[in-house]
């Protein structure tokens, strides 16, 4: 087995240029015509996108913004939380989760995870809630939605706001309803490698609140109140603004608007995980690793397969010597990191294999066999 597969490329974490070429007739028109359109920032390209963002996701709005990390802190800026408020998360995610929280000037106070799912656990959550606590802050790790069944409950009976941030789970459904909009805000990254990738930049806030969509809309763009023709000419001409806010520089932009193709195949997409998460789960179970746990009713996107080994180290370089890409994430994860040192927290982590759309259940095999030798069952 190993000659033939000698032959291939290294197994990637991702197949961004194959997916983009089985896309590419769409996206460069979509981008040509931006290009050639003249109108590059706050532009129809973008309020169709979020149209269409919306209907898919199940809000009533989508307000376009510059990345993931944006999203999160206009989110809590727009749900005016600010200093002296205190936000609960997990630290097992990406920093700009807990730095948007920082970034408002409002306390993260972290909750652990559950041992399975990864997710926040949240009978911990009750436990850190104070008078200062004003928003619960999920996070939809790897795809797989949090239990947001239990987190509206304690946010509802606690009067806490809930923002989501499901920047790795575009598409995961938690009995039929999509991630994003159970809180009063969702947040999503479509950074290149995420579920709805664009090609650079680019996030998205949801609501069904039209206050809140409103103050996102003033946030995103400097501050500005909507309306303001931006245009410098027309400004000198005698026009007057009105800078709301404190606002961002944070739009997305017209260009990579032209993700919205992505949209229309993005359930695909999705399947092709499910369906290669499916054959992993089948080749794996036999091994003795732990692999993804999804709970009942929970639908997840799979942006990464986490296993769990014994000697992680060990079979990371075992399966590197077959070529074998792995990724530890958040490693240590938030609470261990320096930039939040001051919160005072004490240690968990585990490699993730390939998964994309287009990857075979040949290739899958192969990562299994690997795996296999790696965890030394049949050596
Ligand atoms: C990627 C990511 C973000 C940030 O999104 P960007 O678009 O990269 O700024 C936030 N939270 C999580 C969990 C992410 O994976």
């Amino acid at each position: 087995m190993r000659a033939i597969w000698d032959e291939l490329m290294q197994f990637p974490m991702t197949a961004l240029a194959e997916e983009y070429e089985s896309l590419r007739e769409p996206i460069d028109a979509a981008i040509l015509r931006v290009l050639a359109s003249g109108r590059y920032v706050l532009e129809e390209e973008l309020a169709e996108f979020e149209n269409e963002f919306a209907r898919y996701i199940g809000t009533r709005f989508a307000i376009g913004v510059g990345s993931g990390s944006s999203a999160l802190t206009i989110a809590l800026k727009a749900a005016g939380v600010g200093p002296g408020d205190e936000v609960i998360t997990a630290p097992n995610t990406d920093n700009p989760t807990a730095a948007a929280i920082e970034h408002v000037g409002s306390s993260v106070v972290f909750v652990d995870t559950e041992p399975d799912t990864f997710n926040i656990d949240p009978e911990q959550v009750e436990r850190k809630i104070t008078s200062c606590t004003r928003v619960l802050l999920p996070i939809h790790l790897f795809g797989n939605p949090a239990d947001m069944d239990a987190i509206s409950d304690i946010a509802g009976r606690n009067n806490l706001m809930v923002i989501e941030d499901s920047a790795l789970a575009a598409g995961a459904l938690h009995r039929g309803q999509k991630t994003g909009t159970f809180g009063l805000i969702g947040c999503f990254s479509l950074a290149p490698s995420k579920i709805l990738g664009a090609y650079g930049d680019a996030g998205m806030v949801v609501t069904d609140d039209e206050q809140i969509a409103d103050r996102v809309r003033v946030l995103r763009n400097y501050g500005y109140a909507p309306g303001i023709d931006l245009d410098p000419a027309n400004l000198l001409g005698g026009t007057t603004w009105e800078v709301r806010d404190h606002g961002y520089n944070s739009r997305l932009d017209a260009i990579q608007a032209a993700v919205r193709v992505k949209l229309k195949s993005l359930e695909a997409r999705i399947g092709s995980r499910r369906k290669a998460a499916a054959i992993y789960d089948r080749l794996l179970e036999p091994l003795g690793v732990s692999t993804p746990m999804a709970r009942p009713g929970m639908e997840p996107v799979y942006y990464a397969y986490n296993v769990m080994a014994e000697d992680r180290d060990l079979v990371r370089t075992a399966l590197a010597d077959d070529r074998i890409s792995t990724r530890l994430y958040y490693n240590p994860p938030l609470h261990l990191q320096p930039a939040f040192a001051h919160l005072g927290h004490g240690p968990g982590s585990f490699p993730v294999l390939p998964i994309f759309p287009q990857i075979t259940e040949q290739q899958q095999s192969w990562v299994a066999s690997s795996l296999e030798r790696a965890v030394g069952y049949r050596v």
